[in-house]
């Protein structure tokens, strides 16, 4: 079947191709680290889809009927009763992105020596786990690094592996257990709700709390519509509210499935809860109707949750992303597989088998990529992950060697996804010529942000 973008375009905005000198000189300038290249000098960029969505024109209407008052601004309500449809939760507090909704739900409930078990934590879900003293645990089922494995939902939390670990550390250490839905350190890929089911079983017969980390809400409820038996004859609104109906709370960055380029939410079931996290935000964010959002901001926010649950919005978005999966592996790129929500990943350990994780492949295929083509990937590699023993000094490289193809939503049409599937292509051809990098800087917490790198010889 051959799908077409089911909207057509009414502003555009110019994109630019540099010259390949000017890349290597940019490429230079910004310690060949791509997050420090200016956004005008990339011609596709594939970094993130995180805030880069493109609105709809219901969205930028909406924009209009912000209302700015500090407090009690229509807009909040009209979120309110979104939050409350779609979701089937009365206690929420906007905030202006994810990771302030992490950062005040681990402050109220993580005590230091803490334990977090998720199936696998976000890079900024991580990091601030380890900033109020806890230990975050990635507990995802092993199919999930097994590049090539087809299981469907490779999200899924090790069952066992989550109860052995409740009895191992005790459920009194563990405040709360987190689900990322969908699993975008890990492939982007879905969790089943039957694997949802169960994690819930645990956390009720250990008292545990269960929280989503539910950027990705709407991809992860189509994928149980498409892969999960008894889920076909579902619409996605009614799968999202059973999603949600098994958890007591959620985090969610809207940048992604919000459709909005800022926003987030902290959702709770727990009143007393809710009643402490305002105070937080207050002192945070801002007042619990606006969350640090301006009221216009929190009207493109209600409108994109409803349009994000569109069937046909997100049928073109998932298929475009296989699309895109699908050319680069039937040119032999070693992809993970199945294509998951939101992103392609490029499993660098067999693309660029001749470099160590200690001089960072990911990021000299990005960087190589980026001076080649002009397109700009995530490095979710020893880049992003390698962390140094405190008491030995070795370094830990991460298991999964990966760079990620991330699709803005809305943003591009099929025929970028051809350049870039050529762009990658041609690198594959060239693959030995590629050598990695070394660093030069590095900051202590989420280094893949700022270090800076040198291409070794
Ligand atoms: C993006 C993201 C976050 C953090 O949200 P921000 O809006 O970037 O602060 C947390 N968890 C997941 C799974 C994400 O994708």
């Amino acid at each position: 079947m051959v799908f077409a973008e089911p909207y057509r375009i009414k502003v555009v905005e110019p994109i630019r191709m540099t010259t390949r000198e000017e890349r290597e000189k940019i490429l230079e300038e910004a310690g060949y680290n791509l997050f420090m290249v200016k956004a005008e000098d990339i011609f596709i960029d594939l970094l993130t889809d995180s805030g880069t969505n493109a609105m709809s024109h219901y969205q930028w209407a909406g924009l209009m009927i912000g209302d700015e008052s500090y407090a009690g601004c229509r807009n909040f309500f009209h979120l309110q009763e979104v939050v409350k449809e779609l979701f089937g939760f009365d206690y929420f507090v906007p905030t202006h992105q994810g990771r302030p909704a992490e950062n005040i739900l681990f402050m109220l409930t993580i005590r230091a020596g803490d334990y977090i078990p998720n199936n696998m934590h976000f890079d900024s879900t991580r990091a601030h786990v380890i900033d109020k003293g806890g230990v975050p645990a990635d507990l995802v089922i092993d199919e999930a690094y097994e590049l090539e494995n087809e299981h469907p939902f490779k999200g899924d939390m090790d069952i066992d592996k989550l109860e052995g670990f409740i009895r191992k550390i005790g459920a009194k250490k563990i405040p709360f257990i987190m689900l990322t839905l969908t699993n975008n350190t890990g492939g982007g890929h879905p969790v089943s709700m039957g694997n949802i089911k169960e994690v819930r079983r645990i956390a009720d017969r250990y008292g545990i709390p269960l929280f989503f980390d539910a950027a990705r809400f709407a991809e992860n409820a189509y994928l149980i519509k498409e892969r999960e038996p008894g889920y076909s004859d579902k619409s996605v609104k009614e799968i999202v509210l059973e999603m949600m109906s098994y958890s007591d709370g959620f985090t969610m960055s809207c940048k992604k499935d919000g459709l909005v380029n800022i926003g987030g939410l902290l959702a709770m079931r727990d009143k007393r809860l809710f009643e402490r996290a305002k105070q937080l935000l207050i002192l945070m964010e801002g007042f619990p109707t606006y969350g640090g959002l301006a009221g216009r901001d929190l009207e493109a926010l209600a409108i994109g949750l409803k349009e994000v649950i569109d069937e046909a919005y997100l049928a073109w978005r998932i298929q475009q992303v296989r699309y895109l999966g699908e050319k680069l592996r039937n040119s032999g790129i070693p992809v993970s597989f199945p294509i998951g929500g939101h992103a392609v990943y490029v499993d660098i350990k067999r693309f660029l088998p001749h470099v160590p994780q200690s001089l960072f492949p990911d990021n000299a295929f990005a960087t190589k990529l980026y001076l080649e083509a002009g397109i700009r990937t995530a490095a979710l590699g020893s880049t992003a992950f390698a962390t140094e023993d405190k008491e030995t000094g070795k370094i830990r490289y991460p298991e999964l060697e990966l760079v990620r193809l991330t699709i803005p939503r809305r943003v591009y049409t099929n025929s970028h996804m051809d350049y870039v599937a050529e762009a990658v292509t041609e690198l594959y051809k060239k693959r030995d010529t590629i050598k990695g990098l070394r660093v030069v800087y590095e900051p202590e917490l989420l280094r893949h942000f700022s270090a800076r790198f040198e291409p070794v010889e």
